[in-house]
Order: structure tokens, then sequence, then C-alpha cells
């Protein structure tokens, strides 16, 4: 009798695996039969005969022929070598070439059949290759696998131990998904797909495997992170908020503008949460300018109706005070108490604010991370907000969250995250967004210029100047750098300082200068006693200067397309038609592809997942707070349809009595028992 549990002894069990192997295998993280057996090829070889007319420009070939010319051999050196024979494939008479294989010559004969494996080159008619034969085709398969390996093993030894191992144990595999998915889905059986990945017959055996196997990958994955979910839900009761409706209904109204649609939804989305006694958890995405703090805002004041207190974390001290005083303005005529914390509040203010904070009196604090120093305690805090969150770290994330007696958390981003990495990263939150602009704003121009063309866009700018309205430039780096040929902010500033000379005041910001001197310019700025603001991308975030139409991004090859957004969402923020010009030239072609994504949309959410694409999950945020998982086969970018379905199909199992008792689903619970998620651990 065969079991799973066969699977998971160690590779030396294997015929002709001994203990060198197994080490080596170790090193490639392979340890059991089973690693072995789920250790899947990232390509394959088609060996398969194809006819050149339908073959592209150095695409890799294997070709059948007769022999039609005498090998010619030349060398170059020593070593070196080049050996060209002309060869007949079906009607075409095309070169082979081998490098560094003279001893060859003596093989290839006139007008014998050999095949030969290579890269086909369409222009010069002529095939460099890898591999030759003589005679017809007798590899014993057409399509063999490919794996990634390192240190001493060897493709064709890895193919062994693979064959090796499937001959030996292959049935020990079984089903793990119930009989009705595979069924609904028409998936290969585990054991099936487990054999296709490694020996398949073709590329269409591939397919149907890769299907199977990508499912069961993200379903799993999907089932630990929803596990999680409802663990933290049944184990960490929130707080149940009974807020005062008709208060909160009156500061809504109360605004300068109503809500729209999606404002609206996603206030009752967040309001529905504060009410219900389990804790929130929610990711609250918007573009740029979608109207995120007016909802922040209500959510606060609905919490403190409630008798609560709450904290507003943001990544720089700039966007701080900026809350600060958009959020006063709004809450002075409903006596909320708001106060600041960031590093530099100091000595009496301090010690006053903390005090307070202690004792109840201020409502809502607003601040950096200095909120979630030791020394700062609430009285009651009952709702958390961090802006732009995916600049915290999650680790910040968890001492805010722990901060009061399980406050509520509201997570909220202008980050657009594609679907795809929301609901694989964030798969355990909630997530509401907001898709949906308020009326009546203009879509910003884009245009990407050379840097030559630096004057005719000074002069761009200038007429824009000339109506009255303001301009940011942003700059990459702070100091000339020997290293770095970027144009840097101080630079930059002297050289408009010149050019708009007795017209119109240049100010500068920058990441080094204190927050007085940050906060005067800034102060200058937003009341039009200057101008044109030269800065670094310390303006990235929630900076909000309605009369600013106008932005120039220096090298902006430099910055990747969700940086970009940000920053141009610093202007289209008024009534007027906004103009972004991205000063670049970039080298490489996906370089050149960003810009003309920036210039051909606004969408936020677009962007974003085309910047997925550019670069693949794991540089969209960053490899550290990422927490982006490692799939063996699957990919969400490729496979995202996969990936959603998969989450569908894992929240019913994980609401669903069933999963939690019939049989059919013993595999999968055992699964999650394995990752420990069912105890509340932590997944990796
Ligand atoms: P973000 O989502 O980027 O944080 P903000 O909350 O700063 O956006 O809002 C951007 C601008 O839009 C602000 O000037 C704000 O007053 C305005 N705004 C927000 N909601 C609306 C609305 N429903 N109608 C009109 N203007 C709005
Ligand atoms: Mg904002």
């Amino acid at each position: 009798m065969r079991n799973v549990a066969e699977l998971k002894q160690s590779v030396s069990v294997l015929k002709g695996i001994g203990e060198e192997t197994a080490e080596n295998l170790a090193e490639m993280k392979i340890y059991t039969v089973e690693d072995l057996l789920e250790y899947f090829p990232y390509r394959y070889e088609d060996y398969s005969l194809r006819d050149l007319a339908e073959v592209k420009h150095e695409e890799k070939i294997t070709v059948e022929g007769k022999v039609h010319s005498e090998p010619s051999l030349a060398y170059f050196g020593r070593k070196k070598s080049k050996l060209t024979i002309r060869m007949f494939v079906g009607q075409y008479l095309i070169k082979v070439v081998f490098f560094n294989q003279p001893y060859l010559k003596n093989i290839l004969i006139i007008n014998e059949t050999i095949t030969v494996t290579g890269k086909w080159d369409a222009h010069r008619q002529t095939i460099t290759a890898t591999e030759m034969q003589a005679g017809n085709n007798t590899k014993p398969k057409d399509f063999e696998p490919v794996y990634s390996l390192k240190g001493k093993i060897t493709t064709k030894g890895m193919r062994k131990f693979i064959s090796v191992a499937f001959g030996q144990f292959g049935q020990a595999i079984e089903e793990n998904l119930p009989p009705s998915l595979v069924k609904k889905y028409r998936l290969l059986n585990r054991q099936d797909a487990i054999r296709a990945m490694h020996f398949p017959q073709d590329p269409e055996a591939v397919k149907q495997a890769r299907r199977r196997v990508v499912y069961e990958e993200f379903l799993l994955f999907q089932l630990k992170i929803q596990a999680l979910r409802k663990f933290e839900r049944e184990h960490s009761p929130g707080i149940e908020q009974i807020i005062n409706q008709t208060k909160v209904q009156e500061f809504i109204h109360g605004l300068p503008f109503p809500l729209t649609g999606a404002q609206n939804r996603v206030v009752t989305e967040i309001l529905t949460d504060l009410q219900l006694p389990l804790r929130m958890n929610r990711l609250l995405q918007g573009d740029v300018g979608s109207g995120k703090t007016a909802v922040a805002a209500i959510g606060l004041y609905a919490s403190v109706t409630a008798g609560f207190q709450g904290a507003l974390m943001v990544p720089t001290e700039i966007l701080a005070e900026q809350h600060l005083e958009s959020m006063k303005a709004l809450f002075e005529p409903f006596k909320v108490r708001c106060e600041l914390l960031t590093s530099s509040v100091k000595g009496k203010k301090r010690r006053e604010i903390l005090q307070e904070l202690a004792d109840g009196h201020v409502d809502i604090l607003i601040g950096t991370h200095a909120l979630i120093q030791e020394e700062v305690t609430f009285k009651q805090l009952g709702f958390v907000i961090t802006d732009e969150q995916h600049r915290f770290g999650v680790e910040q994330r968890r001492v805010l969250r722990e901060k009061g007696d399980n406050p509520d958390v509201l997570f909220m981003t202008a980050t657009p995250i594609p679907r795809t990495l929301a609901i694989t990263v964030f798969g355990e939150m909630d997530v509401s967004i907001i898709d949906e602009m308020p009326a009546g704003r203009k879509s910003i121009e884009t245009y990407w210029a050379k840097p030559e063309m630096l004057d005719r866009v000074l002069q761009f700018v200038e007429k824009e100047l000339s109506k009255g309205h303001q301009a940011y430039v942003i700059c990459p780096l702070i100091e000339e750098s020997d290293k770095l040929d970027v144009q840097n902010a101080l630079d930059v500033h002297t050289t408009l300082s010149h050019y708009y000379y007795n017209r119109y005041k240049v100010g500068l910001m920058h990441g080094r200068l204190s927050s007085e001197e940050k906060d005067s310019v800034m102060k200058q700025f937003s009341s039009n006693e200057v101008q044109v603001l030269v800065s670094t991308t310390v303006v990235e975030v929630g900076v909000n200067v309605p009369n600013a139409t106008m932005m120039v991004i220096y090298d902006a090859e430099r910055f990747g397309l969700s940086q970009l957004h940000q920053l141009r969402g610093r202007v289209g923020r008024g009534s007027e038609q906004s103009y972004c010009i991205l000063l670049a030239n970039p080298k490489s072609e996906v370089g050149q592809e960003r810009m003309r994504i920036m210039t051909e949309t606004n969408d936020g959410f677009v962007l974003s997942e085309r910047d997925l694409e550019l670069r693949g999950p794991g540089d969209f945020f960053g490899k550290k707070q990422s927490g982006i998982p490692e799939f063996k086969v699957a990919d969400m970018v490729h496979d995202y349809r996969t990936l959603e379905t998969a989450r569908h199909d894992a929240t019913l199992m994980i609401q669903s009595k069933v999963f939690w008792s019939a049989p059919e689903y013993k595999y999968l619970r055992n699964q999650l028992e394995e990752t420990g998620v069912l105890e509340g651990e932590k997944l990796d």
C-alpha cells in the first residue's frame, strides 16, 4: 500500500541517489521525495521537427535534413573554431554553423541525414547549432523539461532523479482537491498533472498540467490567508462603536462639497465596520485626488461621536501638518480637538499634548511615526488610520494597531495597487475602492520631452505662470553626485532663479531642510509668494496647492510609474487644465515604455497594472515589506484570473461548515493545520 507519508521520506531512499547527491539536492532545498516531485521545470526544450517557414527569427528549432556541402573549418586562435556546412531541409538550402566542435568535420558526410538543434537566424538563413546527431531524429521525446539547477546537479541527472522518483513513488501522489472542484474546472488529477509537468508529450500537455498546478497553488495560498483572517476575526473581537448617526450626517452635510458616489459607498463600508463588534482591518484605495481625506475625516468623527479617540498616521511631517490644517478646518465647528505629534513637536508642548491625550482631552492625534513611540498613550483609542500605508513597514502597522484595545484600523493608499496584488498581499484585509473622481476634474495633459528641449519646456512653463498659475519642478537628487549624472535640485534651483529672474520667484524644497524651513517654503508656495517650487520627491504625497497647474519632472526615467503618477497628482487639483512634462532620455525599452504609458493614461489603476507587468511583483513594493509570496509555478500577473477564482473558492470554503467537516476537504484541512494558521501563527 502506498501512502502520502512515503513521499515525506528523504530523497536518499531513491535508487541512484547517494549521500552526496542528496546533499547537492539539499542545497536546492530539495529534501524529500515530495520536494523532488514538486520541483517543476521552468521551461521545456522543444525538439519536435518544424517547418522552417513557420519559425521566427532567433527561435530555437530542431530540423532534419541532408548534408549538402563539404564542411569548411576555420580556426580563431588555438581553441576557437567555426565549422560551416550547407544542408537541405525540405526544399530549403540553409547554412549550419558549429562553434568549437572541429571533430564534427569527419562525421558530417555529404548526402547523409543529420538532425540539428540550434538558434535560427532568419535573415542569414542560418542555424547556429548547439546539438547535432547523425541520422534521423531519434530523441526519445520531442519535448523535454529544463530545470533551474545549482551546483553539481546536471539537467540529465535531474531528469533521471525525477524519473526514478516517479517510478518508485508516483503512485503515492494523492488528490488533494475535492472531486467537485476537479470536475468543475476540468482539472487533471494531481498525479497526472505532476507527471505531465515533468514528462509532457507536447505543449498542450504542459498547459493542462500547469493549469491544475497553478490553481492548486493559489487555492492553498488563499485558504491560508482566509483562514488567518477568520482566525483573527474570531480571536480579536473589536470595539462595537455606538456612533451618533445624526451628528455624522450633519458633519457630512457640512462639508464644502457633496460626496461622490464612491466616497459615499466607502463611508458606509467604514461606518458599518466601526459599529460591528469585530476589528476593522480595511484597505482604502483611491487614486490621488479622489478625496480620501474627507472619508478619513468622516470616519474619525464618527468614532469621536462614539466616545473614542482617533489617530491619523502619515509618512512625512509636511503631510502631517497639511492634514492637521485641513482636519482642523473641518472639525472646528464640531468642537473636535485635533493635535499634531511629530518629532519636531518638542519640550513643554509635547508633554502637554501627551498628557492631554492620556486624559482623553485630545480627540484626534495626527502625526508621523512619532505616534507609535512608547511614550504615546491614548485614553481610549478607537480608530487608527494610516495614510500611504505602503511606506510603513508591517511592523509599524502592527505596533500602531496594538496601541489601543483592538482599535479599528484603516489603511489608506493612493498608490493604486493592482487588484491581483491587493488580493494577494492584502488578502486578509477587506478592500474599499474609491474609483470615481470628484466631478469637474480635468485630466492632466502629459508630455514626454527630451532634455535638449529644456528651453521650450521652460517657455511653456512661463506661459502658464503668466496666467497666474504656479509650477512644480521635480528633481531626483538634492546635491550633485559625481556618480550619478542627474540634475539636482540645488542646480536646477539656481538655473531657474536666473531664468525667471525678476519675473517669478523660485523656491527650493528638499529633505535636508529643517521642518521649519520646509514649512515656510511650503507656506510661501501655498500663498503664491513663490510661483515655481523646485523640489525633490518630498512633495510626493498629499501636498495640495490647487493653483499649481504645471509640473516638470527632470530625469523622469529614474522614477517608477507609480511614483511618477504620485508626483503628477500634485497638479490637476483645481478646475484649470494642468500639464505634466517628463524630461527624460531613457535608454532602456522599459524606460521608454514607462514614459509612453504616462502620456497615455491618467488612471492610476491602469498605470499600476502596467507597472506590475513591467517590473514584476517582487519589485513593486520593495522587497522588505512586501510580503509577496513566492509561487513554484504560478505567476500573479499572468495567472491573475486563476488567482481571483481561487480566492473566491477559498472564501466560500472557509465560511462553509462542510469545509471544516467533510472528508473530501481533509487533505486541504491537513495542509492548513501544517502551516499553523489555525493556531493564529503568522504566515511567512
Ligand atoms: P486624496 O485622495 O489624494 O487624499 P484629497 O482628499 O486630498 O485627495 O482630495 C483632493 C481634493 O479634492 C481636495 O481639495 C478636496 O477638498 C477635494 N474633494 C474631495 N472630495 C470631493 C468631492 N466629493 N467633490 C469635490 N471636491 C472634493
Ligand atoms: Mg491624501
